[in-house]
């Protein structure tokens, strides 16, 4: 019987595990930290052998394959060494990737995964297409693999997923775009990080689809330069009007498409912003591949609802509008924050800093931020980049900060809070920063 080690026990290494035990290995799941009471019912469930606060190397070493979770860096020693003694090391995409031949619709970039995820499997959901959710989002792929196969799937891949896959092929693969984040990862070299992302071309073929964001500098050079694009079609989306993809006439989004026209009204689609209109251009451009119809990819992209903590907005309190975006991270999505904004902004920003180069962020502060209220144990860089710009408000927890809000908004104004940081200084993670932020909304009184 092989040996399958899994190590880390949350989504992807439990359904990992899963199709493992179901494929007939001997499994074994190791998780240096706590595993989930979920994680832990289902584990024992499956009768699954697993430990918890530490990994024992003996257990470990002299597996078959071992499926590593992103979470853990390639560098860390153990890894190095399993490596070394020549165990394959890989996801678990890669491992439930060469368990299923379902058609994988695969999405990665920095900003604007997770939404152009969801948007595809909505659209695709809603005109009857057997689609399934995986990845960074929804439920484990190999757990889907293993109890509820779909014909297609719809991936999201971070960049550490990615790392892990080497024979995996997807079928349709979109980069959205690439501006620098998580480089203590890869060695703080860029490079290093844009290669990450490409590897999701690895392995494609003549069959396949690339479809990529022309308006992101990053992704256009090394297309255009690198020609690191398989023989695949390649299609993309933009502003500008080019043979074969999506770009804008006015208010209109039109795709180009073998010869067929689609378009439709940017009124149209749910989600605002001219980054959601990138994301949608992606989305449309996947369901023209599936073979869907005009009207049923209107519809989807219609009906889409909010996602959490992407611009979403909370409630109307007291002539305020409020938004939750706690997850712009970084500034770049932090941009299309403030560019998609049409009235006097309340922005929160602060958090962990990641190197962050706030100048792009300057003529829309300029132009469309009132107050910036700063929420941070650290405030000084925002403080000096932006005193000279707007009036700034040093704050250091959320009742503070909301407390600055209340006083500063008018009628008519937004608070935004798309931090352009990690949440770690504050909160859990940046859902939780979005949970706790939306509960205090939720109690202002209404008038
Ligand atoms: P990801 O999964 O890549 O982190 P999300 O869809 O979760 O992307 O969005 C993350 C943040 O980036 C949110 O603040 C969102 O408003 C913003 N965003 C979404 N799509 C894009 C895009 N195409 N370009 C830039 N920012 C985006």
């Amino acid at each position: 019987m092989k040996r399958l080690v899994i190590l880390g026990g949350k989504e992807s290494g439990t359904g990992a595990a899963l199709l493992g035990r179901k494929l007939g290995y001997d499994v074994f799941l190791s998780d240096k930290g706590r595993i989930e009471p979920e994680y832990k019912d289902i584990l024992t469930h499956a009768g699954i052998d697993f430990e918890e606060g530490q990994h024992t190397e003996s257990r470990i070493f002299g597996a078959d394959i071992v499926v590593k979770s992103p979470g853990i860096p390639d560098t860390v020693p153990m890894i190095v060494r399993l490596r070394e003694s020549g165990t394959e090391v890989i996801s678990e995409i890669e491992f439930a990737g060469r368990h299923t031949d379902a058609r994988m619709i695969c999405i990665t970039g920095s900003n604007g995964k997770t939404t152009t995820t969801l948007l595809t499997h909505h659209i695709l959901s809603q005109a009857g297409v057997d689609a399934g959710l995986a990845g960074n989002v929804g439920k484990s792929l190999a757990a889907q693999v293993a109890e509820q196969a779909h014909e297609v799937y719809v991936v999201e891949l971070s960049s550490f997923q990615l790392d892990g896959m080497f024979r995996f092929k997807a079928d349709v693969a979109v980069i959205t775009n690439i501006t620098p984040d998580h480089l203590d990862r890869y060695d703080h070299k860029f490079e290093n990080y844009a290669d990450a992302k490409f590897r999701i071309l690895q392995n494609m073929d003549a069959d396949g689809m690339f479809i990529y964001g022309m308006d992101c500098d990053v992704v256009r050079e090394r297309v255009e330069i690198l020609k690191p694009v398989p023989s695949c079609a390649g299609f993309t989306y933009g502003t500008e009007p080019l043979k074969n993809g999506a770009h804008m006439e006015g208010n209109t989004v039109v795709v180009q498409w073998e010869g067929r026209r689609f378009s439709v009204d940017k009124a149209d689609i749910s989600i605002r912003g001219r980054h959601n209109v990138y994301n949608a251009m992606a989305a449309i451009l996947v369901c023209l591949r599936i073979g869907l119809t005009d009207d049923a990819i209107r519809r989807g992209l219609k009906s889409f609802p909010q996602v959490e903590h992407r611009l979403e907005t909370v409630a109307v309190k007291q002539g305020v509008t409020y938004i939750n975006d706690s997850k712009a991270t970084n500034v770049d999505s932090a941009w299309y924050a403030l560019d998609s904004m049409t009235a006097p902004v309340v922005w929160i920003a602060g958090g962990t800093d990641k190197g962050n180069d706030y100048s792009v962020l300057f003529p829309l502060v300029k132009e469309k931020v009132k107050v910036l209220v700063c929420m941070g144990v650290d405030n000084r860089k925002l403080v000096e980049n932006f005193s000279s710009l707007c009036e700034v408000v040093d704050t250091h927890s959320l009742d503070e900060t909301i407390g600055a809000c209340r006083r500063y908004a008018m009628t008519g104004d937004t608070v935004l809070l798309s931090p352009c940081c990690a949440s770690f200084d504050l909160f859990k993670n940046y859902e939780q920063r979005g949970e706790l932020f939306k509960e205090k909304v939720n109690a202002i009184p209404d008038k």
